[in-house]
């Protein structure tokens, strides 16, 4: 069997990233692919449009924080019932149960235990989503080829049972807003994309942005957590920049030594010559770090020069130091 999805395509994603780092121009329609009227909330004013893009940003952020997961991994929310649950009035037969996938209609067999500590097992999210879900059933049917289709419809007009599950930031009342429950339904669609993975939000910026390819099974953030293309760069050429920093640092230094101790002789004529022999000696990593060549020339200690001596000058000042308590 084929599930297809009539919003499957990435451009989901590179929309979503891009409404919610920047508001859109005044008056921009937006079609979903899903049957009613195009999306309302950007044609009510900057005011909805802003609302709209908050709560989407609510359902990105919580399901970042999940790890890109509406509920813990190898769990599956089953949920069975007439009338309202009880916490909202009503009070008929309700269950709804968080168990794992594939065991979830067969509780005969032992199940296996969800990690609780996940954050996804106890977010408002899987709430969410599930009780939008149940209020806008999407269609469902299918072809001669068995393919099945579901398709969502617009939520805007529909005037929806009173919600079971509700984020934080939202009460009942303004639960039933459309920019909310469009924000729902593009989350949905998110999601249904099946490319919502390459979605993320940079830890440096706080930009969201897509990536080329997925994280790879297993991979680790080495730095606390994704960064956009831009971000990556500076931050690599920050650090690219501080080591070269350090060699120079440490070559101007053995410069400074081999300068400090020079004399003249028939065997060390010239002082740059001598100095540059030094540093090459001693310092070949760092060389080839800030040179990319093997040794440095006496024209490198020419030009470096004023800052050579000057460290030259705080050694001798140290070292007489030494010497003279020595004495
Ligand atoms: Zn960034």
């Amino acid at each position: 069997m084929r599930i297809i999805s009539y919003s499957g395509n990435p451009q989901a994603v590179r929309l979503t990233a891009g409404i919610l780092n920047e508001a859109p121009p005044w008056g921009k329609v937006y079609v979903l692919p899903v049957p009613g009227p195009p999306l309302m909330s950007f044609q009510y004013g900057e005011e909805i449009a802003d609302l709209f893009r908050r709560y989407l940003a609510e359902l990105v952020n919580e399901w970042l924080r999940c790890g890109k997961r509406v509920i813990p991994p190898g769990s599956t929310v089953w949920a069975s019932g007439m009338g309202i649950p009880g916490e909202y009035g009503g009070g008929m037969e309700w269950t709804q149960y968080l168990v794992p996938e594939g065991k979830g209609l067969d509780q005969s067999k032992s199940l296996k235990p969800v990690d609780e500590s996940d954050h996804a097992f106890s977010s408002w999210l899987w709430k969410v989503y599930w009780d939008y879900l149940w209020r806008f059933k999407p269609a469902t049917w299918f072809n001669s080829f068995g393919e099945v289709f579901f398709q969502y419809t617009t939520p805007a007009y529909e005037d929806p049972d009173p919600p079971t599950a509700l984020p934080p930031f939202l009460t009942a009342e303004n639960s039933k807003h459309f920019a909310w429950l469009e924000a729902v339904l593009w989350f949905v669609l998110l999601l249904n994309s099946g490319h919502a993975h390459l979605l993320d939000r940079c830890q440096f910026c706080a930009r969201y942005f897509v990536r080329a390819r997925g994280k790879k099974r297993g991979q680790v953030y080495k730095r606390g957590g994704p960064s956009c293309g831009n971000c990556k760069g500076a931050d690599s050429n920050e650090r690219t920049r501080a080591i070269r920093e350090t060699a120079k640092g440490r070559m101007l230094e053995a410069a400074a030594r081999s300068w400090l101790v020079w004399k003249r002789s028939n065997r060390t004529p010239d002082r740059y010559a001598t100095v540059a022999r030094h540093v090459s000696a001693k310092c070949r990593p760092e060389i080839l770090i800030t040179t990319r060549r093997d040794a440095v020339e006496p024209l490198w200690v020419k030009r470096n020069e004023v800052e050579i001596v000057r460290r030259a000058e705080q050694l001798n000042v140290k070292v007489g130091g030494e010497r003279n308590a020595k004495g």
